[in-house]
């Protein structure tokens, strides 16, 4: 089975072909190049894409990839908010994904970035580099006794909340699914407006979908304490970004720390240090000392991208095989989920 893997940065090569050594079956071919409908000829002669989290798997690009030949595509990532499932069926091709690769990954993340941004460690760390010892404008506060609100309580929302309990926060959560195990961490369903109302921290573990787009607007900020920390690394989309700005600048949010943002294609996975950016939105949310901003690397570790090349290849191996993974997405599975 000869698979195109788009979107190759030096570490997803490094982690495909070390697996990749353990499925004869497979021959990769490597691509800069992210998924489009300008570069989806380069699948021709492929069975298989593997794509990842900005890739563009809109009905166009699945059409032409049918056309070419492709009868799977493996996601080497758990979101696949970029994939028009119903394209896919309709062009009978499979799609698969890595449900869990590392959730400690991103949770841990997430706390990284909930401390480094209420502590200004971006802010701390250029200061002592350059013989600034002050410490005005460095002032954070404890976490301990905090409430947080977890928005979503799924495989990385539950070690979110693990992890938080160990900082002696007081937990809520907001999941249409609740979970009795993570009752048992003592987190406390509540609904979402009774989380913004009561939380000092709010962090997002819910997938992109048309319900939860722009869960974070004017009006959903507007219900929040005033000084709130809102935590993102889930998907960009999640919060309507021009909205936080302008609570940003009015004090209604006060800290913001992103890992995704919604116009992220552009921009993340690039070394744009040479180029003047283009995206206004984006420049601006970098002028606030409050905000802390990360480029989609909450699953950047070993153990991850190890996991992910396991089960991506697998899954093709699998699909090669005329078998099915159980890592197999669907249009009816996911509105059921
Ligand atoms: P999961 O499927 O285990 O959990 C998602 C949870 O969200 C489920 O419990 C589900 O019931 C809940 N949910 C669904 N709709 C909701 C809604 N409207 N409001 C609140 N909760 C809702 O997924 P996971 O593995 O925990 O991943 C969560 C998200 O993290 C993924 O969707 C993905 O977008 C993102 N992610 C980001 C990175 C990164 O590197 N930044 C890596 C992996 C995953």
């Amino acid at each position: 089975m000869r698979i195109a893997v788009f979107s190759t940065r030096p570490y997803d090569r490094r982690f495909l072909d070390a697996e990749a050594a353990n499925h004869p079956e497979l021959e990769l071919t490597f691509l800069e190049a992210r998924l489009d409908a300008t570069t989806a000829s380069l699948a021709d002669g492929h069975d298989a894409v593997c794509a990842f989290v900005n890739d563009d798997l809109s009905a166009p690009v699945l059409d032409a990839l049918a056309g070419s030949g492709v009868r799977l595509v493996t996601m080497r990532c758990a979101g696949f908010n970029n994939v028009d499932l119903e394209a896919a069926r309709r062009n009978h091709i499979t799609v698969t994904r890595v449900p869990a690769y590392s959730p400690y990954a991103v949770a841990e993340h997430t706390v990284a970035l909930m401390l480094a941004v209420e502590r200004r460690l971006h802010r701390a760390y250029n200061r002592v580099r350059e013989g600034n010892f002050a410490l005005e404008g460095l002032l954070g506060f404890d976490l301990r006794n905090k409430r947080v609100g977890i928005i979503g309580t799924g495989k990385i929302g539950q070690i979110v909340a693990r992890i938080m309990r160990g900082f002696g926060c007081s937990l809520r959560a907001y999941d249409p699914f609740p979970n009795d195990e993570v009752r048992d961490y003592g987190v406390r369903y509540v609904d979402l407006d009774t989380m913004f109302a009561e939380c000092d921290v709010i962090t997002l573990h819910c997938p992109l979908t048309p319900e939860t787009h722009h869960l974070i607007d004017e009006a959903a900020l507007n219900k929040m304490k005033p000084g709130v920390m809102i935590v993102n690394t889930s998907r960009g989309a999640l919060i309507d970004t021009r909205a936080a700005i302008e609570a940003l600048k009015d004090g209604r949010i006060g800290n913001l720390a992103l890992d995704v943002y919604e116009e992220e294609g552009d921009l993340f996975f690039e070394d744009l240090s040479d180029k003047v950016i283009q995206d206004d939105v984006f420049s601006r949310l970098l002028t606030f000392p409050n905000v802390f901003i990360t480029a989609h690397q909450a699953f950047f570790t070993e153990e991850a991208l190890t996991n992910i090349a396991q089960t991506t290849l697998g899954n093709a191996s699998v699909f090669a095989r005329d078998e099915r993974s159980g890592n197999e997405l669907t249009p009816e599975e996911i509105r059921g989920a």
